[in-house]
């Protein structure tokens, strides 16, 4: 095992990594820019180290400043938590070139995932069905048109290196076709470097289905069923569950052994998130994220696997946490990632919260780094915390949702909290009748009514 790990990251995941080391008694080094320096994981760290100034490229992407960090501490291992560092595969080469363990898929993986043109490729190849679209990059002017009308439309032209939704625009018609293909391009080409895009079907209204696979580097991997993220403002997912309303037992088996399965092939390790979207009753692959996610928490909640925990451990050479077999689904967990904007613009909202009240009781659970008195800078994303609530039903989940968002307080900023009491409220979502577009129609119709 690691006897100390420096946490490349801020806010609620750089906590939530502490938390995790702490149990299994590892040393933990928080890193922090200018910005940072009385956020929570520094104060909770048993080390910490200024990276840099509030900027996240010269801080938090500062690759030279961490390794520095690394070596002033004495750290042997480094997690990357989610964004920033956690998917780039050069980064975990240059630790292993210093002897530095990454907390995170084997860099070949990450490179192959991050490519979502090779990802698609190789979900294919390992038997994960794959939205109907081009097998490769498709150029403007090329046989692009050829292609879409063999797809038929509407289609989605995306980004081979995209992520966030960036890079991602949908061609109604052949007469659309063009500008969207340049207008993702461009915009994939200043987002990451590179404007390789390709096309696929678009969907009508699909949900958005992930399975959460965990492997041990060695052959063995398991899945740990599917969350719904199909509440969604641009392609950002706001409201996760576990499990989906409308996954069967049976589906997710069959889905699940053939994540497991793609991924005992591959002899993955670590934490993964393998996308789907879901429509008609069949799963579309459309990426893999070589990370722990953001909406972890409601696997963890209905499991009972520690997911942070694990992928220290399997990081660290070690077995499985249980066979497949073992994994049980208990309840329905929901999560709400609550933002500092402005609940019907969006607008960011940050500066200093002059009152947090956290929820409690039975199933409520908040991942956060924020405290009373904290000021949210603006440099970075605006997630305040995560709300995370477990019933034993879906139904007792939702009253206990709608009881948690009651009572929580946080004042001095604008939040989503007026949106996610709404939502709670909301027919379609007690219903658990929705799909990726639900929510953008919804705050169109302006029915979103402030409790
Ligand atoms: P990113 O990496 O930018 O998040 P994804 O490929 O994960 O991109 O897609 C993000 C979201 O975009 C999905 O959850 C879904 O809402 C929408 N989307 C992606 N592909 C399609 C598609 N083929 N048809 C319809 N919607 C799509």
């Amino acid at each position: 095992m690691f006897d100390k790990i420096l946490i490349a990251n801020r806010g609620e995941i750089a906590l939530r990594v502490l938390r995790a080391c702490k149990e299994l008694g590892i040393a933990t080094v928080a890193v922090h820019s200018t910005a940072d320096a009385n956020a929570m994981h520094v104060r909770l760290a048993d080390e910490s180290v200024c990276i840099g100034p509030p900027a996240a490229k010269d801080s938090y992407l500062n690759i030279p400043a961490l390794l520095a960090a690394c070596e002033i501490t004495g750290a042997d291992a480094v997690h990357p938590g989610y964004g920033f560092l956690s998917e780039n595969a050069r980064f975990a080469e240059i630790l292993a070139e210093h002897d530095l363990d990454f907390i995170g898929p084997k860099a070949e993986h990450i490179r192959t995932m991050g490519d979502k043109i090779e990802a698609k490729k190789t979900a294919k190849r390992l038997g994960i069905p794959v939205v109907p679209g081009s097998d490769g990059g498709v150029s403007p002017g090329d046989d692009a048109m050829a292609i879409a009308k063999k797809i038929g439309f509407p289609v989605l032209v995306k980004a081979a290196a995209g992520g966030g939704g960036r890079g991602m625009k949908v061609a109604q018609t052949e007469a659309d076709l063009m500008l969207a293909l340049s207008t993702a391009s461009n915009e994939a080409k200043a987002a990451f470097g590179d404007g390789s895009v390709y096309l696929e079907k678009y969907l009508g209204k699909p949900r958005h289905i992930e399975i959460q696979i965990l492997g041990d580097g060695r052959g063995g991997a398991i899945h740990l069923g599917e969350r719904d993220c199909s509440l969604q403002r641009r392609h950002q997912k706001v409201w996760e569950e576990s499990p989906s309303p409308i996954i069967s037992p049976a589906a997710r088996h069959r889905i699940g052994e053939i994540c497991a399965n793609a991924m005992r092939e591959m002899k993955y390790l670590g934490v993964g998130t393998i996308e789907f979207l879901y429509e008609d009753g069949e799963f579309y692959f459309i990426e893999m994220n070589t990370r722990i996610q953001v909406e972890h928490p409601v696997t963890e909640m209905i499991t009972g696997i520690d997911l942070v925990l694990e992928q220290i451990r399997v990081a660290a050479g070690g077995d499985l946490p249980c066979t497949q077999n073992d994994v049980t689904i208990n309840g329905h967990a929901i999560e709400c990632r609550i933002n500092a904007e402005n609940p019907v613009t969006f607008r960011p909202s940050p500066g200093k919260i002059t009152q947090f009240h956290p929820p409690g009781g039975l199933g409520v659970r908040i991942d956060s780094a924020v405290y009373q008195g904290y000021v949210i800078p603006p440099y970075y994303d605006s997630l305040v915390g995560k709300l995370i609530v477990h019933g034993k039903t879906r139904g007792e989940c939702l009253m206990r949702l709608r009881r948690a968002l009651d009572e929580i307080v946080i004042d001095g900023v604008e939040t989503t909290l007026p949106l996610f009491r709404a939502l709670a409220r909301e027919p379609s979502i007690i219903d658990g009748d929705y799909h990726i577009h639900w929510l953008e129609q919804y705050l169109a119709s302006g029915d979103t009514k402030p409790h």
